[in-house]
This record gives C-alpha cells, structure tokens and sequence, in this order.
C-alpha cells in the first residue's frame, strides 16, 4: 500500500461541515518584531500563553517541515500540532512514496522522524486543537487549549478530514463496525466480510489493505468507473479477494449495537436490496480544516483556502501550506515542499519586516538630530 496523503493535525475538534464560505480580511496593524515583555513562557497553560515569531497550525508533513525549516532559521517556531497530532500519515499504514524509503515507511514512524527532527532544532510542539485566530491586527492572536498566544507570522496547515456518507445510522455506528481509517480499525475484521465505498484512490487503497485481515472485501462505487489511478484499478480489479458492486449507493447502514448489513440502491434501476455486512470503510474523500479560519481567511467554493504566489494568504504574515489549500496532488511530498516553501516565505517575510523597522528607526533618530 502507498497511501501517502496527508493530513490535518491542529484542528480537530473543529465543526467540519466544510461548507465554503468567502470571508473578508481586516487591515494590519504595524507588526511587532520584538517578544512582548510579558509574553510567558511558551509551554505556559492558562489565559496568556507565549509569542512566537512563527506560529505553525498543524502537525502532518507540512507543518512539521515548515516547522523543521523555520527552527533551522533559528525562528524558534511554535506548533499547534492538535490533540491528534501527525494528520492522516499517522491513519496510514505503509508509505511507499516518500522518497528516502526504498523499502517503505509505517506513516506514524514517518510522522515521528519529523517530529523529533522539528523538535531537534528547537521547535516547541504542543498537542493542542486551536479553538479560535484573530488575524485582524498584528501580532496575529491564535487560543488552543484555551490558552492565548501571539505570534508576528502564521502558517496555516491543518490538512483535510475525511469526508462521511452522512447517513444518521452511519454515525450511530461508527466506531461499530463503521470506520473511516483501515489501518486504524483493519486488524479487528479478520477473517469477516466488510465493504469499502468510494471509487478514488483512497477507496481502491483501503480495500487492497483489508484483504490482509478481511476474507472477503465488497467495493461498493456509485458509477461505473474508478477515479483512482490505474495501477490501484488493475490491482483492484484482479484481488481475488475484492468484489466490485457498480453503480451502487449506500442509502442506510443497518444493525443495533454494530453493523449488520447495507441497503444498497442502484443508482440505475433504483433497485434496492441488503448485504449483510460486518464492517463498512467509508473513503469518499476529504475536506478541508477550515472552519476557524473561515473569519479571516478567503475560502474557495469546495472550502479550501486561496492562496496567492504559492504559499501567501490574503493577510500579509499568514502563509497557507499542504492539503488545506491543495485539492490536486495531495501527497505527503507535496505538503512537506509546501511547508518548506511557507517556513522560507515567512522567514524573508520576517527579515522584510525588521527591514523595515530599522528604517523607521533610523530616519526616526535622523529627524530627532536634525530637530536638535
Ligand atoms: P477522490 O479522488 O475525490 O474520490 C472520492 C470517491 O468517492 C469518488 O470515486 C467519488 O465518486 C466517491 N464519492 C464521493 N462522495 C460520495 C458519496 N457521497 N457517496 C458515494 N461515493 C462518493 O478522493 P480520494 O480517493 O480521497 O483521493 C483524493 C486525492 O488524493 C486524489 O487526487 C488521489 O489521487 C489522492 N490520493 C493519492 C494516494 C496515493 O498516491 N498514494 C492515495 C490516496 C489518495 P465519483 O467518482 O462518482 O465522484
């Protein structure tokens, strides 16, 4: 398996309705270059928490480079990693795709290694969800774990979630047999029949990876072709030990204290008939971690924030990395580039910043001798 898409981390106790939403920005106030005198110590818990020069929402591979590259420019950055931290990647069994590993790497080892090299440089992580942002004056003001901190410069990445069927039996059944993580949830459906939904990558993934404990997986796709790529199709197509129902829908998902079955529907006859079922995966897609940004952030219509020349936002100091705002390529990699292109622009951005100060102060000082 090579599933290498990536992930949240930050934001998870968050209303993920994704609805999107296009929101305004307020002007800037002069930004503060210098830790305010008061500022407590970063890992201080209560109501006024540390400043940070860079302030990093999200744990998955483009927050942990940004957070790699911004503590190796001596930033000293501060991650809000999420009470989950690590994404999706720590959802994901083997990761076949991020270069360096010939032989693959389990994603929650992934997630660690750069865990630990973020924090080798001096990151400072805390395992806490932001609760709110004010990006409408400088510094910026981010609260997670009810705690308020300051900070010059944001990087916002805080990935996507997994996207559910929306049936209410769905809900009252998940963690009973309904899951969206097969790696999380895989081992307890050995030797049991389940089914996947979805006809992405991500569906034709989970259900080659519970063939190992399954014994027999039933991949249920509301058309009749696959979206994902072809070398999964093919892979999918001859398992001995995938079915593939076409042009199917889930319309409930049945049984009392777990799963019991599916009603299925055709979405061409309109026949509608049950599968008894002991597990149901639901890869439908992803959608943004948005929600808390909606207020200062512009959105696109599916919910995902518009950047500007790779990786800037509408407010000048907050800079957007990995699948927060990337719905195309959605890769491990290609967030880990995002994040190292976000901690470099926030660093020349920062460099701009104090550049200027000084020639405030300067011609400030200049004006004062020749007033004198
Ligand atoms: P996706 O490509 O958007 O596919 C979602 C699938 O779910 C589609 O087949 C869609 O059907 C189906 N679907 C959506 N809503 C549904 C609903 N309400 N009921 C039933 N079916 C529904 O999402 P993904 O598979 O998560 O992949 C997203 C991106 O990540 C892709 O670019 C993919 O290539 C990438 N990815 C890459 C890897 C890898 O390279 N290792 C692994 C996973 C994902 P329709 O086809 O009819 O729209």
């Amino acid at each position: 398996m090579n599933d290498n898409e990536t992930g949240f981390g930050g934001l998870q106790m968050l209303d993920d309705d994704g609805d999107a939403n296009t929101a305004t920005t307020a002007p800037i106030a002069p930004i503060a270059m210098e830790q305010p005198a008061d500022a407590a110590p970063v890992t201080a818990a209560g109501s006024g928490g540390a400043h940070a020069r860079v302030l990093i929402v999200g744990s998955g591979p483009a927050g942990l480079t940004a957070a790699i590259y911004a503590a190796r420019a001596d930033l000293e950055p501060v991650v809000m990693a999420g009470f989950v931290p690590g994404g999706q990647l720590m959802i994901t069994s083997e990761v076949e795709n991020f270069p360096g590993f010939p032989e693959g790497i389990d994603g929650p080892a992934l997630m660690a290694n750069m865990r630990t090299q973020a924090e080798r440089f001096g990151a400072q992580l805390h395992d806490l969800d932001v609760e709110s942002v004010d990006f409408s004056e400088r510094p910026f003001r981010v609260t997670a774990g009810g705690t308020e901190y300051t900070a010059d410069s944001v990087i916002v990445a805080t990935g996507a979630s997994a996207i559910w069927l929306d049936l209410e039996n769905e809900t009252r059944l998940r963690g009973r047999g309904v899951s969206a993580c097969a790696t999380c949830d895989g081992f307890f459906f050995r030797d049991k029949k389940i089914a996947v939904v979805g006809g992405g990558d991500s569906a034709l993934e989970e259900a080659l990876f519970l063939t190992r404990f399954a014994s027999e997986v039933v991949l249920i796709h509301r058309r009749d072709e696959f979206r994902g790529s072809r070398i999964m199709r093919d892979r999918v197509k001859t398992h001995p030990k995938i079915s593939i129902e076409w042009n199917t829908r889930i319309t409930d998902v049945q049984g009392v204290d777990k799963i019991e079955a599916l009603q299925l529907t055709d979405t061409q006859t309109g026949d509608v008939r049950e599968m008894p079922i002991e597990g149901l995966f639901v890869a439908i897609g992803h959608k943004p971690n948005t929600e808390v940004f909606k207020e200062h952030l512009e959105t696109d219509d599916k919910g995902y924030l518009v950047v500007e020349d790779l990786t800037h936002s509408g407010v000048e100091g907050v800079f957007v990395a990995g699948d927060v705002h990337d719905h195309r390529y959605r890769q491990a990699i290609t967030a880990a580039g995002d994040g190292c292109r976000a901690a470099i622009d926030a660093e020349r951005w920062l460099e701009e910043q104090a550049d200027e100060s000084v020639e405030v102060a300067t011609q400030g000082a200049g004006e004062a001798v020749s007033l004198a």
